[in-house]
């Protein structure tokens, strides 16, 4: 860490605070791009144009499968990668004085579900009570915004990062993380990263994360009209019998034994998901065809592959039940195949990163170990680059009526000023 003397901490918190309506304006530029999977490209363009707006050149990061696959962070994908380009920039400093950042973001975002549901439009940023809502919004906009303003801030203070700074906006943090691995490993090797994903209703850091397999269940039946229904084999209810074979799973791999202890405490942190169906063609025919996706936790101290093998192991068992009768089953692996991950706060960088936030906000950064998974991984299991994720209060990420509080989103932009400036140490811009 690099002391920062009293002025200069005193400007750029002023020009931090002095940032804020400009942040508002791009945090509403993003939401107001729908860039959920293969969608990204507006998104990814507004983050050149921010990256220009701070000083910076931003180049292009390809995701190539061909250079990835083997890689043991690589997932297998959904959809090809062409014009999805992720966008990095790179700030050199006049001296070297101080350690080098890394400042990433994901700019892909979830779908919005029933969109009839939300308050206000999904993707027209809207201000209620002091929070922005919109689809990704908190998951993780915000966060990138307030990385890019607390950038700005130093600059408007008359300073700059006395090393390197690599800024990062990546797709696929949702579904695979791959769009995280490329650029990882297409830039410098840094000294430390930051990641500012949301917190669950409160500012926040990620002490752990558990791992995620994606897995893909197509049963094919034997279509017949109904009135001949018993010769037929519904594939619709073909695939309910084996989705519900992972209930015992889930329910096994939930017992104390199995949860590691950075999860202690947490109710019911490994989570079988159905996220998707599509099937069937008819209501009075039984239907042929059904696929089911979906998404199965992996806990410390258990793999991925682990993982792989009993969704293999249980998919096979089921697909011998008696009501399966002649049914086919295929089983598939796209999206994450990605491991769980402990994401140590007491490091260097940790314990800057929550001075500062106590420095920029007054208050104490909370912590907690959370049941889904970041880019992280990839710096910390795959990098050996010490990572901390820690940003805004947001609320029903992922589900209806996304938000994240404005307040909040600037507390995180004063913090990531702070802890970048004693980190990189400054020089004159
Ligand atoms: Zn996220």
């Amino acid at each position: 860490m690099i002391p920062l003397d009293a002025g200069a901490r005193r400007a750029i918190l002023e020009a931090a605070d002095s940032l804020r309506e400009e942040s508002l304006d791009w945090l509403f530029r993003l939401v107001r791009c729908p860039s959920t999977l293969g969608n990204e490209a507006g998104a990814l363009k507004e983050m050149e144009r921010l990256y220009r707006h701070l000083g910076l050149a931003p180049q292009r990061i390809p995701t190539v499968p061909e250079k990835l696959e083997g890689h043991p962070g690589f997932s297998p994908p959904l959809i090809g990668y062409e014009g999805r380009d992720n966008v990095a920039a790179l700030h050199r400093p006049k001296v070297t004085k101080g350690r080098s950042l890394v400042l990433q973001g994901h700019v892909d975002v979830v779908p919005e579900g029933a969109a009839d549901m939300w308050e206000s439009p999904p993707y027209e940023p809207t201000i209620r009570g002091g929070r922005v809502y919109g689809r990704g919004a908190g998951d993780m906009k915000a966060g990138v915004v307030s990385y890019c303003m607390a950038f700005a801030a130093l600059k408007r203070a008359g300073l700059q990062p006395a090393a390197e700074v690599q800024l990062q906006a990546v797709i696929e943090e949702e579904c695979t993380g791959n769009g995280a691995l490329a650029t990882m490993l297409a830039m410098p090797k840094a000294d430390a990263a930051i990641i500012p994903e949301p917190g669950p209703g409160v500012d926040a850091y990620y002490s752990a994360e558990v791992g995620v397999v994606w897995a893909w269940v197509t049963v094919s039946g034997r279509p017949a009209h109904v009135r001949d229904m018993q010769s037929g084999i519904n594939a619709i209810e073909a695939a309910n019998v084996i989705a519900g074979a992972f209930k015992d799973y889930e329910a096994e791999r939930n017992r104390a034994e199995n949860i590691h202890a950075a999860f202690h405490g947490v109710n019911h942190p490994v989570n079988v998901n159905f996220g998707t169906i599509q099937g069937g063609e008819w209501n009075s025919s039984v239907a042929t065809r059904c696929r089911i996706g979906m998404r199965v936790g992996v806990m410390l101290g258990y793999s991925a592959r682990q993982v792989r093998e009993d969704i293999e192991r249980l998919v096979a068992k089921a697909a011998t039940d008696e009501r399966l009768r002649g049914a086919q089953v295929k089983l598939e692996f796209k999206g994450f195949m990605a491991e769980a991950c402990e994401l140590s706060v007491e490091t260097d960088i940790g314990r800057l990163s929550r001075r500062s936030y106590s420095e920029a906000t007054g208050t104490e950064l909370r912590g907690f170990p959370i049941l889904g998974l970041t880019d992280a991984r990839h710096f910390v299991l795959h990098g050996d680059i010490p990572c901390m994720v820690f940003g805004p209060d947001a609320q029903e990420i992922h589900g209806i009526d996304e938000s994240v509080g404005i307040e909040s989103m600037h507390g995180i932009t004063r913090s990531l000023a702070l802890t970048m400036a004693q980190w990189c140490g400054v020089e004159s811009a």
